[in-house]
This record gives structure tokens, C-alpha cells and sequence, in this order.
């Protein structure tokens, strides 16, 4: 793991937990935030087989406790900006995935943290 990303979540108390049960039972899991327990998970073995990126994995999960920490019920960036960034730089496969997999509610959380995982590591300082 790139040391900067581990520097990150030591700075915000973060534990991080190589795979779990969830990780065996939904092998299209890659990762999770445990909300309300700092917790992290990477599924491993999940995120090989599926050719991903480990800390791209933890980045995004990460966007997901600083949805927790801010405590408001609002997208980090405004939704004029998100949805600029969400059409440049997010495949259309990807979004349409996670319209119909996510509820209303939390779709612009779950494309927001997927557009952050792509940002360079040093812009997750400043959130
Ligand atoms: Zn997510």
C-alpha cells in the first residue's frame, strides 16, 4: 500500500481489515466502510480476481468515513461539479451499475466516492 495512503488513515484512527466474511460471501465485494467503527475492509482475494487497484479499493472506502465524519446528508463537491466530474471521467457502465444497484439516496455518495477514488492520494488530505 502506497505509505501516504497509510499515513492517511493512521491521522483519522482507521483500522484496516484484510477481507471478512462479507468478502466470502459477495465475491463482487472489493471493499467496505463499518460505519460507526472505523473500520476498513479490503477483500483481498476479490480485488485480484477482479484485476482491481488495493488502495483505488481503500481510497473510495475512505470517501465513505468522510461521509460519516462530516455528518451532513450532502455530497462533498456541489452537485453542479460532481455531475461535470461524473460525465468526464466516470465510465457510463459504471454509473448505470450503481443506479440500479444503489437506492436514490445514496447514489450520488457512491459515484462521488468511485470519482474520488480515481483523484490523486493527496487531494483525500484536504476532505
Ligand atoms: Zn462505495
Amino acid at each position: 500500500m502506497n505509505i501516504f495512503l497509510s499515513l492517511l488513515l493512521w491521522l483519522n484512527g482507521l483500522t484496516l481489515i484484510d477481507s471478512d466474511k462479507r468478502c466470502i460471501e459477495n465475491k463482487s465485494l472489493m471493499g467496505e466502510y463499518i460505519v460507526g467503527e472505523k473500520v476498513i475492509v479490503a477483500c483481498n482475494e476479490n480485488i485480484k480476481v477482479l484485476k482491481q487497484s488495493r488502495d483505488d479499493v481503500i481510497k473510495h472506502e475512505y470517501i465513505h468515513y468522510i461521509y460519516e465524519k462530516r455528518q451532513i446528508k450532502k455530497t462533498i463537491l456541489p452537485p453542479k461539479f460532481l455531475n461535470y466530474f461524473i460525465r468526464e471521467y466516470l465510465p457510463s457502465d459504471e454509473v448505470l451499475f450503481v443506479l440500479l444497484h444503489e437506492n436514490d439516496y445514496s447514489n450520488d455518495e457512491e459515484l462521488e466516492a468511485r470519482l474520488f477514488a480515481k483523484f490523486p492520494l493527496i487531494v483525500l488530505f484536504f476532505l
